[in-house]
């Protein structure tokens, strides 16, 4: 779906999420089994438990408002698409809001709306969020209507026609936007693999156009299982009630064991190059991908890598443009459309430049400036001004009860092995003026995917 205002985007090029250490959970019991830890930072308490069926809770109480919001994260997404069926994640998100049901007053965005709150989804490449905001007096009832469409999720055709045509006007936006596919589609493509890439997180059209009730009604059996979910409330409740209302709206769920998506090794062995023709572009680009480090394996380097695309957009990259007047524009982008911190699987980064038609030098003044960089590190102030500038973000992009909550599903799902939500603020202060120089000799010297936007 598409709000207005989308809670769950960055407000900037880089978006910074929120950690959260996650126990292992444990051999599923006939009932909630309370984990040990309570993560205590500094303002808050964070409290996890995990149903009999698999169901992983978290609950950050906030008393400021009157407010709670609750997120539901699925660990499904894009990547999950088979080659034939590019969009399903997509589209499956899209009929856990039965619009043409409203007038039966059945539909969950009926039923939040109706209550005064606001909810949505959104469809990344290895997980779903999605989320509502409601009075905390409605808990127990949105609860009950979040389980609700888990348990009795049907799709007919009316309800398939519906969200399709929704589906494909946002994926026509989507294309005219980046000039079909510019430069995420087309670098990750060329760099990891086009089966698991081609048509973005939003999908195919004709792929859609072939998708059944049977096949969406499979798709979300199969993947969203009690124990493929998260649900992470934040607000105005406390844990013993959430236990209570969670027990009573989503114990009785069941599913079959997870299944685990696949992890296709990711070798990226010679760099390339790749022409994209936009008819309608108007002007000349570039654009250098390049695979971030694995968060799973390396997450100082990711951070590293992070910190220095905040060197190179705030300091470096201006320095240039006054340098180089055929550059335009440049931006460096870390993760997926400039989200960090949120897929597990091969993750990208982005250097995208504007230049005047006939300079072919784009790409290798680009290189000079991390050549510097890689031999003589950050200058004085440069590393500390990009470490605040990073904590400032990671900081608003919480600074709302909904992407709190998703922060903590997303994190809880993704990435387990990092421990405590204070990990992001300990690793970018970590990060030392060698990191930086060692970060800017890895964009040298690794595999690139360089993708030219030719609008002529
Ligand atoms: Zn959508």
């Amino acid at each position: 779906m598409a709000p207005a205002v989308n809670l769950l985007r960055p407000r900037s090029p880089s978006s910074f999420g929120w950690l959260t250490s996650t126990p292992t959970v444990p051999t599923a019991t006939s009932t909630a089994v309370r984990m040990p830890n309570v993560i205590s930072a500094p303002e808050t308490s964070v409290h996890r438990f995990v149903l009999g069926n698999g169901l992983r809770v978290i609950v950050e109480p906030d008393k400021r408002n009157r407010l709670v919001s609750v997120a539901l994260t699925v660990g499904v997404g894009s990547r999950t698409d088979s080659a034939s069926t590019r969009g399903m994640a997509h589209l499956v998100e899209h009929l856990m809001f039965p619009r043409c049901k409203e007038s039966s007053g059945r539909g969950h965005l009926r039923n939040v709306e109706s209550s005064g709150g606001i909810c949505d989804g959104v469809t990344h490449r290895d997980h779903t969020s999605y989320y509502s905001v409601i009075g905390s007096d409605q808990l127990e009832s949105l609860l009950f209507w979040e389980a609700g469409r888990l348990a009795s999720f049907a799709v007919d055709q009316d309800m398939l026609d519906s969200e399709l045509a929704i589906v494909g006007e946002e994926i026509r936006i989507a294309n005219v936007a980046s000039h079909g596919g510019y430069p995420w589609t087309t670098a990750a493509s060329a760099l990891f693999g086009k089966e698991n890439h081609a048509g973005g997180d939003h999908g195919i059209i004709e792929h859609l156009d072939r998708i059944t009730p049977a096949a969406a009604e499979a798709f979300h059996r199969r993947w969203y299982t009690p124990n493929n979910l998260v649900l992470s409330i934040v607000g105005d409740v406390t844990a013993a009630r959430v236990e209570s209302a969670v027990n009573a709206a989503f114990g009785a769920l069941s599913g079959p064991a997870r299944d685990e998506p696949r992890r296709n090794k990711v070798i990226i062995a010679a760099s390339s190059h790749v022409r994209h023709h936009a008819p309608r572009f108007a002007g000349t680009g570039v654009a250098i991908g390049l695979a971030t480090p694995d968060v799973r394996t390396v997450p100082h380097a990711y951070v590293a890598h992070a910190v220095l695309t905040e060197v190179l957009n705030s300091s470096r990259i201006p320095r240039l443009k006054i340098k180089e007047p055929r550059l335009r524009s440049a931006c460096v982008y870390f993760g997926f459309h400039g989200e960090w911190f949120n897929t597990s699987v091969s993750d990208l980064q982005v250097t995208q430049i504007v230049h005047e038609p006939g300079w072919l030098d784009a790409e290798t003044a680009f290189d000079n400036e991390l050549a510097v960089l890689s031999t003589d590190g950050p200058r004085p102030g440069e590393l500390t001004r990009a470490v605040n500038a990073l904590l400032l973000a990671h900081h608003r992009q919480l600074d709302s009860l909904a992407t709190r909550a998703v922060a903590h599903g997303r994190f809880e799902l993704l990435f387990p092995y990092l421990s405590g939500h204070a990990a992001v603020p300990q690793l970018l202060a970590a990060v030392s003026d060698s990191n930086l120089s060692t970060a800017a000799t890895s964009m040298l010297v690794q595999p690139r995917v360089v993708v030219k936007l030719n609008g002529e």
